[in-house]
């Protein structure tokens, strides 16, 4: 795993989320782009270096719409960036750690990515992703 790609924060209100997260950067969104398969809205932000990834649920059977019934608004997962997805995902299968999804599936902002269960992780969900070239 290489460096940590982004932090994915559950919102309730992806535009309200949006002008709140541009005040306290200073610079709006860069990008918006639904994911249907998953059933969220999400947003990106630069800040520096670092990137932000808000996310609102489409649906309520979204695992954004469950995250928020659960635990409210908040960090929802940390994603490394890796450089080889089927590789890790061997690796940390070998190493004990339940994958929610073998198989690579298209997240947003052009990346694969695959989704470590928090029940092996100390309650944080990992996310996996690999830039798709
Ligand atoms: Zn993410």
């Amino acid at each position: 795993m290489r460096k940590i790609e982004h932090i994915g924060i559950a919102v309730k209100n992806l535009q309200e989320s949006n002008l709140l997260f541009e005040k306290l950067f200073g610079n709006p969104p860069y990008k918006e782009e639904e994911v249907e398969s998953e059933g969220v809205k999400t947003s990106f932000f630069m800040n520096g270096p670092n990137k932000i990834e808000l996310l609102e649920a489409t649906n309520p059977n979204s695992p954004i719409a469950k995250f928020l019934e659960k635990k409210g608004e908040g960090i929802h997962h940390i994603a490394f960036d890796v450089k080889d997805i089927n590789v890790e995902v061997d690796r940390l299968k070998a190493e004990g750690f339940i994958v929610l999804n073998e198989t690579p599936k298209r997240g947003a902002d052009n990346k694969l990515v695959v989704f470590l269960h928090p029940k092996s992780t100390n309650g944080v969900l990992i996310e996996l992703c690999q830039e798709i070239s």
